[in-house]
């Protein structure tokens, strides 16, 4: 591939962190233009609105949306129909019908449209997808339980309808989850716990089940402090899986079995470009479906209120 003209759109936390590094650190792309509100990227041009930037920039092949999932689809719609392939964040959008809606727009206008799952790309996801593959799996527990006030400081839109809260972390289990499991699963109760001054769950946990009856649950936790969990563990007839660190280590009774170097970003990057040259897309609303399952079946319980 001869290279893509990129540009990143809702300057934030996620772009600096990860997007940034893994763009420049791949041949396959150049980074030729920038918009946010605020948010600037040294070193190329900026724009206060993605209009103003695709009608400036006419090159630009591709078009990475990192703001919060709320405000993602009309930025999409204009991408595509500017002519754009389109990366989504995770989670692809606020609603399963706008996501679909972008799927079958790219389709129309032959364009390739990404719904990344970052977490899916954990070093040992794959090594624990094949352990499950070879094995009966008795029960799996899945337990994502982290400090709100660490990792998302004074980030309204998260508990704003639509930034779904707890299952904004929680949906990175649920990526992990749905591509490791040899079967589909579907949640049959959910407990939503929401802060009486919050519009989104501050906790959440949801069982689930599949044809063959397995026993599946998962909890959601932001208010955990000291030890921070993303764990996802199964019993099964050839021991005790543990996938942990968020898919970063796995271990089978207690003897690791795969840990690597994370390479999360640059894999998406690697992904986005492998399906522009195919001329594909690739979206699976799988993780989203059961976030969107969980609203429609959980029972509700209001919480002590939350302040950052
Ligand atoms: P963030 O820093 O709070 O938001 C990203 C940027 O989006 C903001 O800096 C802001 O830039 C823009 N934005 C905010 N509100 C907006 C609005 N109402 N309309 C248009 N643009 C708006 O969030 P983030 O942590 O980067 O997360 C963004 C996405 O990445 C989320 O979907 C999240 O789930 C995902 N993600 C985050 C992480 C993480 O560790 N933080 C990890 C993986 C994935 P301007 O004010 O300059 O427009």
């Amino acid at each position: 591939m001869s290279g893509i003209n990129l540009a990143i759109v809702g300057i934030g936390k996620i772009v600096r962190d990860q997007h940034l590094p893994a763009v420049a650190g791949n041949g396959d792309y150049r980074l030729v233009a920038a918009a946010s509100r605020h948010g600037k990227v040294e070193g190329i041009d900026n724009f206060a609105s993605i209009e103003e930037m695709l009608s400036a920039v006419p090159s630009i092949q591709a078009v990475s949306l990192c703001m919060p999932p709320q405000y993602r689809y009309p930025a999409a719609v204009k991408a595509l129909a500017a002519g754009k392939h389109v990366f989504l964040e995770k989670p692809p959008g606020a609603t399963l019908s706008e996501v679909a809606d972008l799927a079958a727009l790219a389709d129309a206008n032959g364009l390739s449209l990404f719904a990344s799952w970052h977490s899916r790309y954990a070093p040992a996801v794959e090594a624990a997808r094949q352990f499950l593959a070879g094995t009966r799996i008795r029960s799996m527990r899945v337990t994502w339980k982290e400090d709100v006030r660490q990792w998302h400081p004074n980030q309204e839109w998260i508990w704003q309808a639509g930034g779904l809260g707890v299952f904004d972390p929680g949906i990175n289990a649920l990526s992990i989850v749905t591509r490791i499991l040899p079967r589909p699963v579907f949640a049959t109760a959910a407990t939503l716990e929401f802060p009486e001054n919050r519009d989104a769950p501050i906790a959440a946990s949801i069982d689930f089940t599949d044809a063959s009856g397995l026993d599946l649950r998962a909890e959601f936790d932001w208010r955990q402090t000291g030890r921070q969990s993303w764990d996802i563990v199964a019993r099964t007839d050839a021991g005790e899986m543990v996938l942990s660190e968020g898919g970063a280590r796995l271990s089978v009774d207690g003897k690791l079995v795969h840990e690597q170097p994370e390479q999360e970003y640059p894999l998406l990057y690697r992904r986005f470009a492998e399906i522009i040259k195919a001329g594909q897309s690739d979206v699976d609303l799988t993780p989203l479906r059961h976030v969107a399952d969980a609203f429609m079946l959980g029972r509700r319980k209001i919480v002590e209120a939350f302040h950052d």
